[in-house]
């Protein structure tokens, strides 16, 4: 809680908190209302009640004037209540009886009536000129209980007493039952500090000292655990780039891989036909230039080429099934499936910026097929359709759909928004090592055409709504075998 101070009006004091209970040591009239009025008129400034029991010494005309010059609206604020001015003796001996537990209590019932009113709380000033000797002891007791009970409430006590009237004894006993006593002698002014008040001060110095450290000490900490949590921050996304970009690096290498020991097992399997049609396309030209041409061994070098020309054929046809793999008969959740292929390509994606939309049919589409080979015709699709949209500087969106259409077949399209395909090349996509990329190896949607077949399918193309290119797989609906 952040304690509000009020203004003591009173100038070596400066502010205060609620509950200060304060003596003064005054020598003569004018230095009590040198120090009473810039109280009470501080108090009427901070919105306080305030109640001046005034010192038999002082006439009550002579305090109204006093004060009036400070709080030039004094007599409304008389008739309403907000100050209020008593002879002391009226205050402290109704009836010549000194009631200390009477007098406390009506502190406290005033401060309850003020807060009530809606004054922040309760100024009183009272003096101690009256004090006779029989009141003396009575008077020390009330100043004791009175000093304990103001604590922690909205209340603020000066006590004045007249110096010439005050023993050394007196002055001991009154400054050990007040916070704060000070004196104000012929227009001069003496501050004393009580051995508790300086004890606190001190204490509080200390903590305050002690709390400084500590907060210096958790700043401290946490700076460091900052600038950690920074560099782990920095570490982390250095870290998520580079697996990003081996990722990317993984997945070409693989597909050029696959497709080098492909391209090398073609060499391989077509040399041996190409060679040998060439022997016989050679033998053949020499033969019939011949004179007489030598017809019959053109022939059989003909046939020897046709049949080899058949074998080369049978070898690329083996290749593809090869590539294509004996397509396993599973059931394959196909939305499922396509979602793994989402998060496999997931970072490859990313490094590129392009953002992956998935289009889903809702009721989950089934397929007998084989999951590994669909993926990878999915990913070759997506990887085109990426590597289109880079060419052509378009908004980057890859959208991958599945569908049902009216037999009942899965469709599943990759739909891009790069710059399509030119009718005129339209038709030779399809074919193994047609490519326009100059480092590309024209395999792709030869595979993914293998895979469809695999699955009894067909792979088409079709424009795209906002330009780009749509490949389209079609499976038909097989039943998973009981
Ligand atoms: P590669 O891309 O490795 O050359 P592909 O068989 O995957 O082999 O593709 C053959 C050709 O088809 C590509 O070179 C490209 O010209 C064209 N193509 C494939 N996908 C797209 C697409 N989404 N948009 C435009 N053209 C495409």
């Amino acid at each position: 809680m952040v304690e509000t101070l009020r203004q003591s009006g009173i100038e070596p004091l400066g502010d205060l908190p609620w509950g200060a209970h304060i003596c003064l040591f005054y020598e003569g009239v004018g230095d009590l209302l040198d120090v009473v009025v810039p109280y009470f008129s501080a108090g009427v400034r901070g919105n306080e009640c305030c109640i001046w029991a005034v010192a038999e010494g002082v006439p009550m005309d002579e305090a109204k004037a006093a004060l009036r010059r400070e709080v030039p609206d004094l007599d409304r604020r008389l008739a309403d209540g907000a100050v209020e001015l008593v002879p002391c003796r009226d205050w402290y001996l109704p009836d010549s009886r000194f009631d200390l537990q009477r007098i406390v209590r009506g502190w406290h019932e005033r401060l309850d009536e003020a807060l009530a009113r809606g004054f922040d709380g309760l100024r009183v000033s009272g003096d101690a000129f009256w004090v006779e000797s029989r009141y003396r002891q009575a008077f020390s007791d009330y100043e004791l209980e009175l000093d304990e009970s103001v604590a922690g409430r909205k209340l603020l006590v000066l006590c004045t007493y007249p110096a010439e009237l005050s023993r050394a004894v007196d002055v001991l006993e009154v400054t050990r039952s007040h916070q704060l006593t000070l004196a104000r002698r012929r227009g001069e002014w003496e501050v004393l500090e009580t051995a508790e008040l300086i004890r606190a001060k001190q204490e509080l110095l200390r903590l305050k000292a002690e709390l400084e450290d500590r907060v210096r000490l958790r700043t401290l900490q946490l700076a460091a655990a900052n600038a950690q949590l920074e560099t782990e921050n920095q570490e982390r996304e250095r870290a998520e780039a580079a697996l990003a970009e081996a990722q990317t690096e993984l997945a070409r290498a693989a597909r050029l891989t696959s497709l080098g020991v492909l391209a090398a097992s073609i060499a391989h399997e077509v040399n041996q036909p190409l060679a040998a049609i060439l022997t016989n396309a050679e033998a053949s030209l020499r033969l019939l230039a011949a004179d007489p041409p030598d017809m019959a061994e053109a022939l059989a070098a003909l046939k020897q080429i046709a049949g080899d020309a058949r074998r080369a054929g049978d070898v690329i046809k083996r290749l593809r099934s090869l590539v294509a793999g004996t397509a396993e008969h599973a059931d394959v959740d196909i939305n499922d499936a396509i979602r793994e292929v989402a998060a496999l390509m997931r970072s490859q994606l990313q490094a590129r910026r392009v953002t992956l939309r998935l289009d889903l049919e809702p009721g989950d589409p089934h397929v007998l097929g084989d999951r590994l080979q669909l993926q990878q015709a999915i990913m070759n699709l997506v990887s085109n359709a990426v590597e289109a949209m880079g060419r052509a500087g378009g908004p980057p969106t890859v959208t991958i759909r599945s569908d049902v259409d009216a037999d009942g077949a899965v469709v599943l399209s990759v739909e891009d928004q790069g710059p399509g395909v030119e009718p005129e090349t339209a038709d030779r996509l399809f074919d193994p090592f047609f490519t326009t990329k100059a480092g590309g190896m024209g395999m792709g949607l030869s595979i993914v055409r293998s895979v469809a077949e695999a699955h009894g399918g067909r792979l088409s193309l079709s424009a795209g709504p906002r330009a780009g290119a749509v490949f389209q797989l079609t499976i038909p609906s097989r039943r998973a075998a009981p």
